[in-house]
């Protein structure tokens, strides 16, 4: 009895491991930007949706929208420049930018489907147009690589797998184990997805007009930011500042040669 237990138990996590795999491979496009075949179980509509639906909590998180009338204003401007005048207008995603009024946390990041955000704290430490460019270029890379839909297809194929193997061992060591696997997956991912968003960024930087070279100097400003550390949204999954630059500056002769 006890083994047929084990046995129907270890059945039932193959089939749930089976049915997640499944899923997640037969979700497979190609981007039609990167280029890249992605596995993705949400639709672009339901990333939208999640974007414009989320934004407000997200602002909240920091301090609500800035007053300074100014500044949204240099943002969108900035903003609008590099999406139409980029690659980054073949898609359909109803891109918006905001400023958020947090003056302390050195920020900016992008929710699915296209509402970007920066904070005061970072705006106001940039020296020119074309490094607000490089950040909102590389939140743009963010939204189009579609990396947090990635992300979360992803979350669900380990959450799928490590749920089975919480089932066959019965405990919940196994399950943490698992856990920890998928986390390491998605860091691992998290790197990729950066050093892809920088090199987006020079790509729209440089079709808008901008001087992609700025880029580098962001990487400095976060990094005096962090007092040698890493920031925010350049946190633990995220490469060294200084990997960063070697990367930058591969993508910018590389499109500039194109
Ligand atoms: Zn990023």
């Amino acid at each position: 009895m006890q083994k047929g237990g084990t046995s129907m138990k270890l059945i039932i996590a193959a089939a749930i491991v089976i049915f997640s795999v499944i899923k997640y491979f037969s979700s497979s496009e190609v981007n039609e930007i990167t280029g890249e075949k992605q596995y993705i179980s949400l639709t672009k509509e339901d990333e939208i949706a999640m974007g414009i639906n989320s934004a407000p909590q997200m602002a909240q998180e920091f301090g609500g929208l800035s007053r300074n009338a100014q500044y949204q204003e240099l943002v969108k401007r900035v903003g609008a420049k590099v999406v139409n005048n980029s690659d980054a207008h073949k898609t359909n995603y109803p891109f918006q930018f905001y400023v958020l009024a947090d003056n302390r946390t050195v920020n900016a990041f992008a929710l699915p489907g296209g509402p970007i955000f920066i904070t005061e704290a970072l705006l106001t430490r940039l020296q020119n147009e074309d490094q607000l460019a490089g950040v909102l270029g590389h939140e743009v890379g963010h939204v189009i690589a579609r990396h947090s839909a990635e992300q979360m297809s992803k979350q669900e194929l380990s959450q799928g797998i490590s749920g089975a193997a919480g089932v066959a061992a019965g405990d919940a060591n196994s399950a943490y184990y698992a856990q920890v696997v998928a986390n390491m997956v998605n860091m691992k991912y998290g790197r990729d997805d950066e050093l892809e968003s920088d090199d987006l960024g020079v790509r729209f930087m440089i079709q808008a007009g901008y001087n992609p070279e700025a880029l580098i100097g962001v990487m400095d400003i976060l990094e005096e930011a962090s007092g040698g550390s890493q920031v925010p949204e350049f946190q633990s999954t995220h490469p060294s500042p200084s990997n960063r630059r070697e990367k930058i500056k591969a993508a910018i002769e590389k499109y500039r040669n194109q």
